[in-house]
């Protein structure tokens, strides 16, 4: 045994070499003999935005549940051995004191927005409007509901609203509860940049002219940065053990989870760094042209939505990306190019085996994941696949289980999978950030970027998170227009083409970390944010 526990290692600690300091302490809370244990906690502090950044079952939920009050921890004992006084006593001289103590007393209130905000709907019968006015305590409903565009859907029943509608409600429906503690279990979920933008701002004003504490779990990067002022990093076995750090500044904690590896704690949690190119990938590398489509249009009813696509070349062995806001024709787009759809002028007949992952995932046929993924592909469990997709998509684990028993994240890895192995001309990818926590979306980039370089694939991903586009895509096309109403998509352009006119609309600018190179969002009105748009130069600053 390795000296924590009494019994046989439950999570084969014993191989850590470099075993953390928080481990030789009592958990915060373990859930049973051998079972999960969290050792750590977050400090909300009032007024402030408290980040947490980690992978999914790490132990952030049941953190936020002792938080809450709703969970007694026990500190690694028998329950009935330990009390809040006990828990009072092991937090003394910590920044939590005063928060447990208030815990203790009964007299912390929280409010909090579920991660999986697709299950509301399974909760609740009824339209927006009366979701939300029973939440109204702060008298914020329709400053809310304005900011947030959430008017064109009030009179909506819950169960017809999308996915961005839905964590749109839920993130009102939050903010409008009058609680000193506020739990945000990921914000960015189905919603488009600008949205996740107005949603981080929304946030950060409760906690600065409220004085809330305010804790989020996020795995986009950019809006975290954007949103918290510290951050914890949880790292550790997920489903074995989790790690809730100290609070680090949210710079400091973004760069060291880059880098893998974390200052304080002496701790490596990644066997590589994550690095970002100061200057946009170069431009003049004209690869042949894979295909060339010309101008299209597409109309939905009586022209209720209507595309409009200025024609333009797919190159051989690139990764394209498509940025835009939601409901402005990106998968519209998409299913012309697969010909599941047909465009009313131009003629997309591409002739192309193209391989779909479709934002949605319907993968849930009652079949075992090894099962599924061996018909897509002969090279199912070849050395070659198992080191290029199956290990970086964390699939062994899961191999074994039915679709239809499958998480969102593991669903969305399992068609990753399914989408890369099958052999085709041009591989689509529609959201594949979706559902992922931001470890796995570090691995599915770099797994889909190389596979691209070595399979000499050509791959287009459509996707929200800047920091997956800036990894992933050599050049870029951008969507504007109306969302609902009209979109037109331009024709593909250098990546720093296409992200000044991708974030002008959007009036958002980046500047890079001075150490690391990583994108980060400018303080809107800021000299560099001021600098940058008289410049026109709102991504790749010189
Ligand atoms: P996260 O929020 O980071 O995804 P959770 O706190 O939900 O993680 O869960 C961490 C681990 O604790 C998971 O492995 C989960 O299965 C386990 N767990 C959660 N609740 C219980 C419980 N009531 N009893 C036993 N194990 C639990
Ligand atoms: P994006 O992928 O950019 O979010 P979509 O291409 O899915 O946008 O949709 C663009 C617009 O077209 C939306 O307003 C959507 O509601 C509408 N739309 C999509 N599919 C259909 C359809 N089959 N019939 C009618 N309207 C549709």
């Amino acid at each position: 045994t390795c000296g924590i526990c009494v019994e046989k290692c439950p999570f084969d600690a014993i191989e850590i070499i470099n075993l953390p300091k928080e481990l030789q302490d009592d958990p915060a809370h373990r859930y049973g003999e051998n079972a999960f244990s969290l050792y750590g906690l977050p400090a909300p502090q009032e007024g402030q935005v408290t980040g947490i950044l980690g992978p999914n079952g790490i132990g952030k939920t049941t953190a936020v549940r002792i938080l809450a009050g709703e969970l007694e921890p026990n500190l690694g004992r028998h329950a009935d051995e330990v009390d809040w006084d006990d828990v009072l006593e092991a937090y003394r001289g910590t920044e939590l004191q005063d928060y447990i103590a208030d815990v203790r007393d009964g007299e912390v209130t929280v409010a909090r927005k579920p991660q999986y905000v697709d299950q509301i709907p399974n909760s609740f019968d009824g339209n927006t409007r009366e979701l939300l006015e029973r939440t109204d305590e702060r008298d914020a409903l329709d400053s809310l509901v304005e900011r947030l565009s959430i008017g064109p859907v009030m009179e909506q029943s819950i169960d017809d609203l999308s996915g961005g509608e839905l964590q749109r409600v839920a993130l009102a429906a939050t903010l409008a509860r009058d609680t000193d503690f506020y739990f945000l279990d990921e914000i960015t979920p189905y919603l488009d940049i600008g949205q996740r933008v107005t949603a981080a701002r929304l946030i950060r004003e409760l906690a600065e002219e409220e004085d809330k504490s305010m804790l989020v779990v996020e795995h986009d990067l950019a809006i975290l940065d954007l949103l918290a002022d510290t951050l914890h990093v949880a790292y550790g076995e997920p489903g074995a053990y989790g790690v809730i750090t100290s609070p680090k500044s949210v710079r400091n904690g973004i760069n060291e989870y880059l880098s893998g590896y974390l200052d304080n704690e002496n701790m490596r949690i990644r066997p590589n760094p994550i690095e970002f190119e100061e200057h946009a990938p170069r431009t003049d590398t004209h690869g042949d042209a894979l295909v060339e489509y010309p101008d299209l249009t597409k109309s939905y009813g009586d022209g209720e939505f209507t595309l409009e696509v200025e024609g333009g070349t797919i190159r051989e062995n690139e990764v394209l990306g498509v940025v835009g806001p939601n409901g402005i024709g990106k998968s519209t787009f998409a299913k012309l190019l697969t010909g599941n759809l047909e465009s009313d002028e131009g003629d997309a007949d591409l002739d192309l085996d193209i391989s779909y992952k479709p934002q949605y995932v319907t993968i849930d046929q009652h079949m075992r994941v090894d099962a599924f993924l061996s018909s897509i592909t002969d090279q199912f469990g070849s050395s070659y696949w198992n080191t290029e997709i199956a290990q970086p998509l964390q699939l062994e684990r899961i191999m074994e289980q039915n679709l239809s028993d499958l998480s969102g994240g593991e669903r969305q890895r399992v068609a990753i999978a399914a989408c890369l192995s099958d052999s085709a001309d041009l591989y689509l990818l529609d959201e594949p950030s979706a559902h992922l926590d931001v470890e796995q979306r570090v691995q599915a980039t770099s797994a889909i970027r190389r596979y691209a370089e070595q399979q000499d694939a050509t791959v287009l991903v459509i996707d929200h998170d800047i920091y997956m586009m800036d990894l992933l895509a050599d050049r870029l096309m951008v969507f504007d227009g109306e969302p609902a109403v009209h979109g037109r998509a331009g024709t593909p352009q250098s990546m720093r083409e296409g992200m000044n006119e991708f974030l002008a609309n959007l009036e958002v600018t980046f500047r890079r970390d001075e150490r690391t190179s990583r994108p980060r969002i400018n303080k809107p009105e800021s000299q560099l944010d001021k600098r940058q748009k008289s410049e026109g130069e709102y991504y790749y600053a010189p």
